[in-house]
């Protein structure tokens, strides 16, 4: 039965993973594909969506610049693929200063850190990516490192212990996260400006589709837009990357052109559905519904369930089905709702739950 579930789970034919990969690990590693780093919105404004975010973060740009005074310290959090990172390079442009890339668990030891400031200028960005996973050590020493822009460095141990502090430049921090609950409250204290990024609406994300279609020269009608926009999560990673499968699709099967129809056959044959879901989500609600009879059941039970990791389940797929109301999270665990159920086609138990509230 485990081998015969691993196998469903190798056919997804949309990997949600790969999908959701984060563009900031690439860019500290392997390098983002030229591709994708064209698609990345420059300066604030060509950034769509998110308008509180980009207002605030204008005005507070804008008062640094009139200081000559670096940025406070950033941190942005919310689900993968809707920005932090594109977010982060668009503060350094409009700074007009550099920016270095990390990512909190490649930052190992505290010299990788301390490497990393010392190098910095006044006013450069240090990017920290996933920083709830920062290692306890690294933040012990970045926690006043941010807030005096000095690092006391011990020397030799025990009785031979010295200790040289080391001035920095003032530089400004930018951390994303996507569980903000993981941040220790030292760390999180020591920003000046938390802003929480939400999923896009699907007008918004047709927008940007259109943009990236431009961008890639691809030629898309607003049904076609409409039908990837339906299936983004309200994720412009996910319809960045559902745009690249479908032009892949029109320019063998159709046109070349990106219409509705073609969307529409592209888009089912990556195993996404109407509603937006990939066959891990729906794994996900049938192994609540079906395997656990509704719930409530772990989210270690569920990952067991699909062999599936437990932090990619909570990362790329709960946030969605929780906020279009397939899925409610109890103190007990996970339980489906009637939603889940009716688009599963199984009829619904008399107490199956509502959603809790819609975030639509
Ligand atoms: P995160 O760091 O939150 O995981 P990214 O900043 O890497 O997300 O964004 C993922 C991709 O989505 C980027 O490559 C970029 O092309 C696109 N993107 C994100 N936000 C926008 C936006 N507001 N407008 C257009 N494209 C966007």
């Amino acid at each position: 039965m485990r081998d015969e579930r691993k196998a469903m789970n190798d056919e997804y034919s949309f990997d949600l993973k790969e999908a959701f990969r984060s563009d900031a690990q690439k860019d500290a590693g392997e390098g983002v594909a030229q591709e994708e780093l064209s698609l990345r919105p420059q300066r604030l404004k060509e950034y769509i969506g998110q308008k509180q975010v980009i207002d605030s973060l204008t005005i507070a740009i804008l008062a640094a610049k009139k200081r000559q005074e670096p940025l406070d310290h950033i941190i942005f959090q919310g689900p993968p693929g809707l920005g932090k990172t594109t977010l982060a390079n668009i503060v350094s442009k409009e700074m007009g200063v550099r920016i270095h890339h990390a990512t909190g668990p490649a930052l190992e030891k505290g010299g990788d850190l301390v490497s990393i400031l010392t190098s910095l200028e006044r006013g450069d960005i240090f990017f920290i990516d996933e920083i709830h996973r920062l290692p306890k050590i690294v933040e012990e020493l970045l926690c006043p490192a941010m807030e005096d822009f000095a690092m006391d460095i011990i020397f030799d141990k025990g009785a031979n212990a010295r200790t040289y502090r080391s001035r920095l430049e003032w530089f400004t921090l930018i951390g994303a996260t996507t569980r903000s609950g993981l941040l220790s409250r030292p760390l999180r204290e020591r920003f000046g400006i938390v802003r929480e990024l939400g999923f896009y609406t699907m007008d918004e994300i047709a927008l940007i589709i259109k943009r990236s279609a431009a961008i890639l020269k691809v030629g898309i009608d607003d049904e076609g837009g409409y039908e990837i926009s339906r299936r983004a999560r309200g994720t412009p990673r996910v319809a960045n990357h559902l745009l690249k499968r479908v032009r892949d699709y029109s320019q063998v099967k159709a046109d070349g052109k990106i219409d509705g129809s073609v969307a529409q056959k592209a888009l089912s044959l990556e195993g996404v559905d109407s509603d937006g879901l990939t066959i891990l989500d729906r794994k996900f609600l049938e192994a609540i519904v079906t395997y656990y009879k509704g719930g409530p059941a772990g989210i270690e039970a569920i990952a067991a369930t699909l062999q599936e990791d437990s932090g990619t389940l909570e990362e790329l797929v709960e946030p969605f089905l929780l906020q279009q109301g397939y899925l409610i999270r109890t103190s007990s665990g996970r339980r489906a709702t009637e939603k889940a159920y009716l688009h599963l086609n199984v009829t619904p138990p008399k107490d199956s739950p509502q959603p809790q509230r819609s975030l639509l």
